[in-house]
């Protein structure tokens, strides 16, 4: 039985009790598989309809189990493990060939990687390659539109990507902004965050009042994607080693 949750849906396996009454109870497993444990007497148009009004809980628990396995696990650069680009999560496939050119591509929600030799270093490697062209296209062009729309600049600051363990973004006193290549593997709208964040900061160079006021001025409740950028912070520059 499938589950959907905006652009995201689960594959759940249903099981179905001897016991005639009770509730459907859903179980959410620590390597991300869902199940739903429904009475013998419910039609499957009730567990359905049951699964679904809790899909945004199924994807919670879900989502929270697979980032902390993935934590836990060192990335190994395999078929079937899932990598970040711009919020979504692609699963990898690894195809081995000595005679197709190497490359990446996004397909159907999954990110294929061809290499001549399989091995842990030279995937890493290649994908590793393929988020920084992608950072530096992604970022660049987005960096161009947000700094449009900001009132109080009147041309492009400098940008700069830089990679950094523990920040997203940062501006120097001469107005150059640096930002974190590994932004391309979170959502959008977290990656505008960063972009608008660090806009501000060429008006105040600290988090005063005044900082905050202009922020709020321009990325009404910015509060809420800051801390979805958080909750992915550990996780999105793990991947980034
Ligand atoms: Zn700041």
């Amino acid at each position: 039985m499938i589950v959907r949750y905006g652009d995201q849906e689960v594959s759940c396996l249903v099981r179905q009790t001897a016991a005639v009454t009770g509730r459907i109870r859903i179980h959410v497993y620590p390597n991300g598989d869902v199940e739903i444990e429904a009475p013998a007497n419910k039609q499957s148009n009730e567990i359905r309809a049951a699964a679904q009004r809790r899909a945004r809980w199924i994807f919670q628990h879900r989502n929270a189990a697979i980032s902390a396995r993935q934590l836990a696990t060192p990335r190994e650069y395999v078929s079937g493990e899932t990598h970040f680009y711009l919020g979504r999560r692609y699963k990898l496939l690894v195809y081995e060939s000595s005679t197709k050119p190497s490359e990446v591509k996004l397909l159907r929600g999954k990110l294929e990687i061809t290499v001549p030799v399989a091995d842990r270093a030279a995937i890493k490697r290649r994908l590793n390659s393929w988020y920084s062209v992608r950072a530096a296209e992604y970022l660049n062009t987005r960096f161009s539109e947000v700094t449009e729309r900001v009132s109080w600049l009147d041309r492009r600051p400098p940008l700069k990507l830089m990679r950094m363990k523990t920040q997203w973004g940062s501006c120097s006193p001469n107005g150059v902004i640096y930002l974190n290549p590994a932004l391309v593997r979170a959502p959008r709208h977290c990656i505008e965050y960063v972009m608008v964040h660090e806009l501000c900061h060429m008006v105040e160079h600290n988090h005063s009042r005044r900082f905050f006021d202009l922020l709020d001025a321009q990325l009404p409740g910015w509060q809420t994607t800051k801390r979805e950028l958080d909750s992915l912070a550990e996780l999105i520059l793990a991947g980034n080693d």
